[in-house]
């Protein structure tokens, strides 16, 4: 048997996203930006398309910005921040995705401030306030679901006190999009951003949400797509893609999320009561955790340097920490954030829509096997 459990790196695609782009592809190779009637038909598919997304999330369809994916959107909030907002200073975690990571620190023109997080990977809001007492223009970077470990951020507590500190604020919403419903206008936030590829639809694409109080200048220079803010040729069919992925997605959500948190809150029973001294990093309880996300800390055991091979072998696909970074040799910089043991083994199973039951009963019994095996010798 092959079970994928690695839904939080990349999703299969929806057959009705591959159908609908296959279409495109077939009928639209306009460049939209040409003025007869190949292009201008592009040009409909594309506006369709962020019309459609926009309605999904509250938002008007000139407040969303295409991109070739979440990094993209993540580093364009950032930049546009501090190069067209003024912003001197970002207050953001150390566990946050290396996309919005790695724009805090290089040799840059702002300074960063990092809020403490505790050893679930809450953020401390009280610390948050104390920090934006600071009177400088900032920027609250903060995920709203963190990749590695599922902890929640409580986004309308962080948009109250942005909104009271006069601070902008982005959320890394790369792995809650589609997962949940996202209006733009509860959520209070200045940038959101997307991956189609976090919820069944194409890699290489997704959006930018910036509010239409922010005026936003390109990170990428040419044409004056995306009105005038990203420029090059629109990826056209992974924009259909993503599009008809969010709208997959937000049908039937509840029922969805149903699922997959009942195969996560058996999959915890089970491992506490098959697994002697396993627990588990980040939040655990619904109202405080990414559904489909279970981040495991085995108790040590013979072999526990090979445990993601050994899943492997069995047919298993699981992570430890992001994609980026399995395999290398650096340990994840979230579980160092939260202070966790990372002497003991763990493994992050991701599930998505498509994940069953039987499933996961395989899956509990691989794992017994590989961390309850009686040393040879
Ligand atoms: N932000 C988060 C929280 C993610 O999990 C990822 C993907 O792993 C990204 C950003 C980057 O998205 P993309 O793969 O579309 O560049």
């Amino acid at each position: 048997m092959r079970v994928y459990l690695d839904n939080a790196a990349t999703t299969p695609m929806a057959t009705e996203v591959i159908d609908e782009m296959t279409n495109v592809m077939k009928a639209q190779f306009g460049n939209p930006s040409s003025t007869h009637a190949f292009g201008r038909e592009a040009r409909g598919v594309i506006e369709v398309a962020r019309r459609k997304i926009a309605k999904l999330i509250g938002a008007e369809p000139k407040e969303v910005v295409f991109t070739s994916g979440g990094t993209e959107a993540d580093n364009m909030a950032i930049i546009c921040a501090v190069e067209d907002l003024g912003v001197t200073r970002v207050i953001s975690t150390t566990i946050e995705h290396h996309a919005v990571g790695h724009c805090l620190n290089g040799d840059q023109p702002f300074k960063v401030d990092y809020v403490r997080v505790s050893d679930t990977g809450r953020v401390d809001l009280a610390h948050l306030e104390d920090l934006l007492q600071d009177d400088q223009k900032t920027l609250v970077s903060l995920m709203h679901a963190n990749n590695e470990i599922g902890t929640l951020l409580d986004a309308e507590a962080v948009s109250a006190l942005c909104k009271k500190y006069n601070a902008y604020f982005h959320s890394d919403t790369v792995q809650t999009m589609g997962h949940y419903t996202i209006d733009v206008n509860t959520f209070g936030a200045d940038f959101l951003t997307c991956s189609a590829h976090k919820f069944h639809g194409p890699k290489g694409i997704g959006f930018l949400y910036v509010s239409k109080e922010v005026k936003m200048s390109p990170m990428i220079q040419g044409g004056s797509q995306e009105r005038g803010m990203r420029g090059g040729t629109e990826n056209i069919t992974g924009i259909v893609g993503l599009a008809k992925a969010l709208e997959l997605a937000n049908t039937d959500i509840l029922e969805h999320q149903e699922h997959v948190q009942g195969l996560k809150t058996y999959m915890m029973a089970q491992l506490i009561a098959r697994i002697p001294g396993v627990n588990f990093h980040g939040e655990t309880s619904p109202d405080k955790s990414l559904y489909t996300v279970l981040n495991v800390c085995f108790p040590p055991f013979e072999n526990k340097s090979m445990l993601l091979f050994l899943l492997d072998l069995d047919g298993i696909a699981s992570s430890g920490g992001s994609a980026c970074t399995s395999g290398a040799s650096v340990g994840s910089h979230v579980l160092r954030g939260i202070q966790a043991d990372i002497n003991r083994p763990n493994a992050r199973f991701s599930f998505s829509r498509y994940t069953t039951m039987e499933e996961i009963n395989y899956v509990l019994e691989i794992i017994e096997k590989i961390v309850l095996a009686v040393p040879v010798g």
